[in-house]
């Protein structure tokens, strides 16, 4: 695995590094976890590879791995029944701090939690068609 790589000037990298503190909630060699400070719901969680980078495109494959055990094992502690697991990438997609970070957000009830936009266009069928050879050969 490639070792972990830290941004001094980083929130998320701090936290990890204990300089700030946290509700800590999961500690391995390449994942950390914690309560979030502003929740939207009762057991806000928040996971984070110890890999700094922005996006989910800048960690390499090997320190993505944990992330989502780790957001189920959180989920199944807080008790939530209802749940939203977000990621955002980028300032339009509503991303505030630039340390990849997996939200496990509770949805206890319709006021509180993730409110979500869903603003879904009729698809194209032929534009589908080549959108998705053009996705394939890439992938
Ligand atoms: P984003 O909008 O970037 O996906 O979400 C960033 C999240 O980080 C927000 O929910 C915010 O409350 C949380 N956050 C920002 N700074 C801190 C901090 O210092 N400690 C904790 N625990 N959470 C933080
Ligand atoms: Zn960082």
């Amino acid at each position: 695995m490639s070792a972990v790589k830290m941004a001094a000037n980083c929130i998320f990298c701090r936290i990890i590094k204990g300089e700030i503190p946290s509700m800590k909630l999961y500690d391995s060699d390449k994942t950390f976890a914690f309560l979030d400070i502003n929740p939207l719901s009762k057991g806000h969680a928040l996971v984070i590879p110890k890999y700094h980078g922005a996006k989910l495109t800048d960690i390499p494959d090997e320190h993505l791995t944990e992330l989502l055990p780790v957001a189920s094992r959180i989920a199944k502690a807080s008790g939530a029944e209802n749940f939203n697991i977000l990621q955002n990438n980028g300032r339009i997609a509503h991303q505030v701090v630039d340390h990849v970070h997996v939200h496990m957000i509770p949805k206890p009830n319709e006021q509180e939690g993730l409110g979500v936009g869903w603003p879904q266009q009729q698809g194209n069928k032929d534009e589908l068609a080549k959108l998705h050879e053009e996705m394939k050969s890439k992938m």
